[in-house]
């Protein structure tokens, strides 16, 4: 049975370390000085940063604390309790799989289940506008996260190449990259390499020696599964237990359901459920890191008289803008066995194709990771989203550890048809259901057409014959997007939302573009920028009561 203080039992806050059973021993339950909705890969770093600073911390995170070496199993089907499976109304052209290839649910967020494959933005991904003419510059630029993903890459120990070839940092990262690489990353650089495409071993937040009292990778390829041994980083196992030593207290398994507003429009604090029982957070300031669904779902359902199309959402704004990444995965078969179950399941890269080329007739690019999958996963996608049944479906698991793959990870551009709006369905919460739309433009249809036929001629490259192609999509972006412009973005370049000076947005919910490579990094810099921002402003103005105002100065 568990007991008050058991670290596996789910229905519970979290406290100093230890669970309870009950919540009327909160530890700022009188008031926070900053409450975080979401304890993922935004809400980590914030819990983390603002709680060294001094700041009274509140995380509520609709999930369960994690523990990695009683709650993980290296098992697929059992992990999909990671994800965030609320149903979700899809509409579109191109509906969205949601679930397991989105959101994660939980302490950590979607780094207890993510890749760990771990790049910075490019220069160019924050210039759109000016330089390609479409979609939007971003308030900030590189030189603005710069400082902040040199300072994440050492905080978590990022592993990678001595050289990277592409983008504004060419290595080297702190932790040397991972070694033996895969089969299916070996043959997709030597297929590069014939081809004079460059290619590098793939930076990531997984560890190829011990750091921090954790274990280097030993390579049996469950990431998606949550890492068991603690050797990928997560929200979970690294900076929020820090943030709970510097005093930040995480309310786990607790769903936020409504952000509150007083008569002169600021933010008091947010309403959550707990055991069917309601709660009040109050708060100085509020930040929203839910991801890109939750948020814009938090925010219009906060409607009120003083704002009745939503919560910072003068702008109209929120919830559109919804992008994703094609993550087209491309397979083609060998005569030798390649097991792409074996190892992290991302080794190699190329970014060769990231930036524009007029010639190729669309704007940016993509990255191609070589990228293993498991067996279930595979089925899966075969049957609901390639449309691969019977016969032909047994012949390719049949022969699963024959193939080899490769996924493109390509930009998508904004287009505001694209988001996430109310259903007149609601959910045990109350919350209306989400409707995800989404389409892809012609932009991105070119894209793809492009990056699924290189990737096929780097298979083929070393003796693969091209099999079949998931249409698959992964990474969410956008729906609260940032601006100068308070009326036609929601927050400023600082994730402070325009319209309520107290409410803060900080999450993917925030990007302005989607850039050609998977974005957690930048997440993670962006939310380390807010809570610097956060820091400085409190120094200003001296209102944000402090705890101990020596770490600040
Ligand atoms: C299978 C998979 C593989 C991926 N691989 C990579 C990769 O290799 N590299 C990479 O860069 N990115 C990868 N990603 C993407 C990455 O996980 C996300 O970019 C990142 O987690 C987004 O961070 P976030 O803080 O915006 O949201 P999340 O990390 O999703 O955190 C949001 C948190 O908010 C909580 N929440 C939501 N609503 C509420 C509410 N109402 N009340 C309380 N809590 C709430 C959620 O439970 C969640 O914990 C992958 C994602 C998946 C699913
Ligand atoms: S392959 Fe490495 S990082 Fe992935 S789950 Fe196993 S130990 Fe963790």
């Amino acid at each position: 049975m568990p007991t008050k203080h058991d670290f596996v039992q789910h229905n519970c806050d979290h406290y100093d370390g230890n669970r309870y059973d009950h919540l009327d021993k909160r530890k700022y339950g009188e008031e926070a000085d900053i409450c975080i909705v979401g304890a993922g890969a935004a809400g980590g770093v914030l819990a983390y940063e603002l709680s060294q600073a001094g700041f009274k911390v509140v995380v509520i995170e609709a999930g369960p604390f994690w523990n990695p070496q009683t709650d993980f199993a290296s098992d697929e089907l059992s992990m999909h309790s990671l994800a965030w499976n609320d149903t979700r109304l899809v509409a579109g052209n191109n509906p969205l799989a949601m679930g397991h290839n989105n959101s994660g649910r939980g302490v950590g967020g979607g780094t207890v289940h993510f890749t760990g494959v771990f790049y910075r933005f490019h220069e160019s991904d924050f210039q759109l506008r000016t330089m390609d003419g479409v979609a939007d510059d971003w308030p900030i630029t590189y030189k603005d996260l710069e400082p902040y993903y040199e300072k994440i890459e050492k905080d978590i120990a990022v592993s990678g190449p001595k050289h990277f070839p592409w983008g504004p940092f060419q290595g080297p990262y702190p932790y040397p990259e991972r070694e033996p690489i895969s089969a299916n990353s070996e043959l997709f650089r030597r297929g590069c390499e014939k081809l004079g495409i460059r290619s590098a071993v793939a930076p990531l937040a997984i560890l190829s020696a011990p750091f921090d009292g954790r274990p280097p990778c030993i390579n049996r390829g469950f990431c998606n599964q949550g890492c068991l041994p603690n050797a990928k980083f997560s929200t979970l196992i690294h900076y929020i237990p820090k943030a709970i030593g510097h005093g930040a207290e995480v309310l786990s398994d607790c769903m936020v359901t409504q952000v509150v507003v007083d008569k002169s429009g600021r933010v008091t604090g947010v309403t959550f459920i707990h055991d069917d029982k309601e709660y009040f957070q109050k708060a100085k300031i509020t930040i929203i890191s839910a991801f890109c669904i939750e948020t814009p779902r938090l925010l219009l359902h906060s409607a009120c008289p003083m704002f009745p199309n939503g919560l910072a959402n003068s702008s109209g704004m929120v919830g559109k803008a919804l992008m994703t990444h094609t993550g087209h995965d491309i397979y083609a078969k060998f005569h030798d066995e390649v097991r792409i179950y074996k190892g992290t399941p991302v080794m190699a890269v190329s970014q060769e194709f990231y930036e524009t080329d007029k010639s190729r007739g669309f704007v940016k690019g993509y990255t191609l990771n070589a990228h293993g999958s498991r067996p279930l996963g595979l089925a899966k996608n075969l049957v609901s989203k390639a449309d691969i049944w019977g016969e032909k479906l047994y012949d390719i698991m049949r022969d699963y550890n024959f193939y080899a793959q490769i996924t493109m990870v390509g930009e998508v551009l904004p287009d505001n048809n694209n988001s996430v709006t109310l259903s007149n369905e609601k959910d045990e919460y109350g919350i209306p259901r989400p409707i995800i739309t989404f389409s892809y433009g012609e932009n991105d249809n070119k894209l793809i057409v492009h990056g699924v036929q290189k990737a096929n001629e780097i298979l083929e490259a070393t003796g693969g014959k091209p099999a079949f192609v998931i249409p698959d999509t992964g990474h969410l972006m956008g729906t609260c997007r940032m601006g100068n412009n308070s009326s036609t973005s929601v927050v400023d370049g600082f994730c402070r939302s325009h319209d309520i000076p107290n409410l803060y947005i900080c999450s993917a919910a925030v990007f302005v573009t989607s850039g050609g490579c998977n974005p957690t990094e930048t997440v993670m810099a962006i939310a380390a920028r807010t809570a610097d921002y956060i820091i400085e402003e409190a120094k200003k103005d001296g209102q944000y009561g402090m705890r101990k105002t020596s770490s600040m100065t």
